[in-house]
């Protein structure tokens, strides 16, 4: 087990592309860590460049506190699992899993021992003899990790590894993954595009975009006080409204006229500033009829002109003067297309950007 330590890394493909520029950071021994972002970013570059299948153009990385950068892949003492498994058609899973003991040289009855051993803990014990074709994906993915942890690595480097199973299996194998990281304490570092994934799974989360880290932190803080606008809009399984206001004398916001609640800025701006009011739909009160102007919880008003039924609860549409709002409302509430409402704000959920970035 080990920490990783990544500072300055930077990468220019051939033809110029910069996939990374300039990541640091510092992951905890034992620590569940995510890598999030959009398509593009740089996620996979930057686990390849930690296990050393890419090398990177400037920067350093550290395991363990030792400089790996100079190391090949197999020094590293990483296992790395892909989003396809890769494991081999022709093995059975008994094979697949001693497969890098093999590599290493290790005496076939100890191979044959870690792997049963391995695959026991993993609840694959029944199916040593099997092919990976003869298995459901949940039970293959078992495999690509029963595979990279018969090696006792120091780390383990996942590769969107639930990306392949159906809805339902999905949730059933990130519990699994969750309580077996849990259970292991081995450093790991897993890359997804799911901010949903990236929440219930990691002990932080890193959120990248174009290369550079945007945000690192615990789930909970990065998506209570999202950076910045960027990170406000990509975490949340309904994304942040951002509206544009300006500062009025007495403090508050006004948003499309109205004046709003201004929430809690560290560094309080001056009247007259333009700002961009971020409240989430989870945190917006709908209250059916016009607003009254005069009122101080008078909220935004708006015409009902999306519904959209999210289960236990509804994701409302209001369009206004502020732009289009949207509020998650309890399933029971009636909110009749065409009708008018409010969204009220709740103060202390409320976050001012200036320029992108949280105040
Ligand atoms: P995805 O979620 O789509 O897999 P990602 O965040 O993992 O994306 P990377 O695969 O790390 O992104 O790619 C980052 C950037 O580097 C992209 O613009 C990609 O096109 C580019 N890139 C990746 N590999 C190479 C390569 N071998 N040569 C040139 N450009 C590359």
């Amino acid at each position: 087990m080990a920490t990783i330590e990544l500072a300055g890394l930077t990468k220019v493909h051939p033809g110029g592309v910069r996939a990374l520029d300039g990541v640091g950071l510092s992951i905890a021994d034992g620590e569940f860590f995510a890598l999030l972002g959009p398509s593009g970013c740089g996620k996979t570059t930057l686990l390849r460049t930690v296990a050393g299948l890419e090398e990177p153009t400037a920067g350093t990385v550290r395991i363990g506190g030792e400089d790996v950068t100079a190391l090949p892949p197999g020094r590293r003492e990483v296992a790395m699992v892909f989003q396809d498994y890769a494991l081999f058609p022709h093995m059975s899973v008994s094979e697949n899993i001693a497969y890098p003991l093999r590599v290493r040289k290790v005496p076939g009855a100890e191979r044959r021992a870690r792997a049963a051993e391995t695959a026991a803990a993993l609840g694959l014990g029944g199916h040593l003899d099997r092919r990976p074709a003869q298995l459901s994906g949940g039970q293959q993915q078992r495999v690509a990790l029963a595979r990279a942890m018969a090696c006792h690595p120091r780390a383990f480097l996942l590769d969107e590894p639930l990306s392949n199973l159906d809805a339902r299996m999905r949730l059933s194998a990130r519990t699994f993954l969750k309580r077996l990281q849990r259970e292991l304490r081995v450093t790991t570092v897993f890359v997804t595009h799911d901010q949903a994934e990236a929440l219930a799974l990691a002990d932080r989360v890193a959120v990248l975009e174009d290369g550079r880290v945007r945000q690192i932190g615990t789930p909970a803080e990065v998506f209570r006080r999202p950076a910045n606008t960027f990170v406000a809009s990509f975490i949340g399984s309904t994304p942040m409204n951002l509206l544009d206001g300006v500062v009025l004398p007495d403090g508050r916001v006004g948003v499309g006229g109205v004046p709003l609640p201004a929430g809690n800025p560290g560094a309080p701006p001056a009247p007259g500033e333009k700002v961009v009011y971020g409240v989430r739909p989870e945190y917006l009160t709908y209250v059916p009829g016009r607003t009254d102007p005069a009122a101080p919880e008078g909220g935004l008003p708006g015409e009902v002109t999306v519904v959209e039924n999210l289960g236990s609860a509804q994701l409302v549409t209001l369009q206004g003067p502020a732009g289009a709002v949207q509020v998650v409302v309890p399933e029971d509430v009636p909110t009749p297309p065409g009708t008018a409402a409010r969204a009220v704000p709740r103060p202390d959920r409320v976050l001012l950007y200036r320029d992108g970035e949280l105040l």
